[in-house]
């Protein structure tokens, strides 16, 4: 599409948004009593106006049903995660049952582990992409150690060459290869969370199994943003939290996908609870343990219905909508016209004063762009604060936005490129 740096382009394109009205279903925060421009969907999603109501509903029941609740009432809690599934499957690529909701992100990545990271003295290297999110490099040491290896020569991290600000899918297959003989786990980000850079998913999976591993995914800022086909290629297992893209509010409940290949799959072992076993003879409580058929196996204690009913709010809208596919077309839109008018003003200045260090190629990036800045940078980011966008700065000098397809519009980009150009002025 040819973009124009004009309100009347932006509202035009506003005007032929089939989702122009999905914004209404939600609470923007404030700023100088006019809507915010809310460019942190990558951090916290926004509420859902019926985030309440689907709360107050479990309250009611809980209060009219109490322990009741569990097996009466129009959503009995026993079976309220696999509402949540199906919309859950679709969005990540999944079949139903390769998918379950429970505990927190990081819980979840630990417990998956504890299934697919089973090192050898042999096969004990775990490949990951340098630079990722703190807590996803915590808890990979923290399995090395625990295993009794030593982080320093089992985990193995791939860093952007020189010079450069991502990762070249050649060098990690490259590097996968060059383990191959010893490595057990391929472990990488969907999503980059400091460059916005989308992996290359299928291709690492397929350079995984060829060496003999298994490969797994933190989809933190890729589920709910980007098209995924888990089954498909054929990923072992995966895991994300629902409070970024997916809007089920701070702390929400994670979800995980383990491939149907691994239903039956003896060689994986996990850490068992009763939420785990089948649910036909969980209240039977036998001794013995014997797992619900799928994800759901996984899990370990009793569903935090509060969590799943704000999950739930949130993904009834992306159902409304249609899913992943419509929102993920909108979005490569939003993002591209952004890109463009963050070109346009070092066009203008005849000079890179914002690179974007996200990948151009649409196929490599989510919603995001991450920019840096290459004068005043913090006050830049103070000046768009200043004037009621909501972005996110990174250290030293990175400016992340990401316009969400549910929420954001195109004359809210035009908007942030209209203040993002006065910044470069006024800012001195
Ligand atoms: C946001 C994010 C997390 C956060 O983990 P929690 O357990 O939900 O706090 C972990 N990993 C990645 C890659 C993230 O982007």
């Amino acid at each position: 599409m040819n973009f124009e740096n004009t309100l009347a382009f932006a509202t035009q394109l506003d005007e032929q948004d089939p989702l122009k009205d999905f914004r209404s279903k939600f609470l923007v925060p404030k700023h100088k009593g006019r809507d915010a421009i809310y460019f942190c969907g990558n951090s916290l999603g926004l509420q859902p106006i019926t985030a309440q109501q689907y709360t107050s509903d479990i309250f009611a029941n809980w209060q009219d049903l109490a322990i009741e609740g569990f097996f009466a009432g129009d959503n009995p809690w026993l079976g309220y995660h696999k509402q949540l599934t199906k919309t859950l499957s679709g969005i990540v690529g999944a079949k139903a049952e390769e998918v379950t909701v429970m505990n927190s992100l990081t819980v979840n990545l630990h417990l998956l582990l504890i299934s697919f990271y089973k090192p050898t003295s042999k096969r004990f290297k775990i490949i990951m992409e340098g630079g990722a999110f703190p807590s996803d490099q915590y808890a990979l040491a923290s399995q090395v150690k625990f295993h009794g290896f030593d982080p320093k020569n089992a985990i193995v991290e791939i860093f952007p060459r020189d010079g450069e600000d991502i990762l070249r899918t050649e060098d990690i297959l490259a590097t996968i290869n060059t383990h191959a003989d010893e490595l057990a786990l391929v472990l990488f980000g969907g999503i980059n969370y400091y460059t916005g850079q989308c992996f290359n998913i299928e291709a690492i999976t397929l350079a995984t199994h060829k060496a003999g591993a298994y490969a797994g995914f933190d989809l933190a800022h890729a589920a709910g943003n980007v098209i995924l086909k888990l089954n498909d290629w054929d990923v072992d297992f995966a895991c994300w939290c629902s409070y970024k893209y997916m809007n089920s509010g701070p702390g929400g409940i994670s979800g995980i996908y383990v491939h149907e290949k691994h239903f039956n799959n003896t060689d994986l072992s996990r850490f068992e609870g009763w939420w785990g076993h089948r649910q036909d003879r969980r209240f039977l409580m036998p001794p013995e343990f014997e797992p619900e058929i799928g994800a759901a196996g996984w899990q370990l204690s009793t569903s935090p219905i509060m969590l799943l009913a704000l999950h739930k709010a949130s993904l009834d809208i992306f159902e409304q909508a249609g899913g992943i596919v419509p929102l993920r077309k909108k979005s490569e839109l939003l993002t591209a016209y952004l890109e463009f008018l963050i070109n346009s003003i070092n066009e203008v200045n005849n000079e890179v004063l914002f690179k974007i260090i996200t990948p151009k190629n649409k196929q490599e990036r989510g919603g995001q762009l991450s920019i840096v800045c290459k004068q005043n940078a913090k006050a830049i980011f103070n000046f768009l604060t200043d004037n009621g966008v909501i972005g996110d700065w990174r250290e030293p000098n990175v400016i992340r936005l990401a316009p969400v397809p549910l929420y954001n519009s195109f004359t809210q980009v035009f908007e942030v490129g209209r203040i993002l150009g006065a910044a470069v002025v006024e800012v001195k």
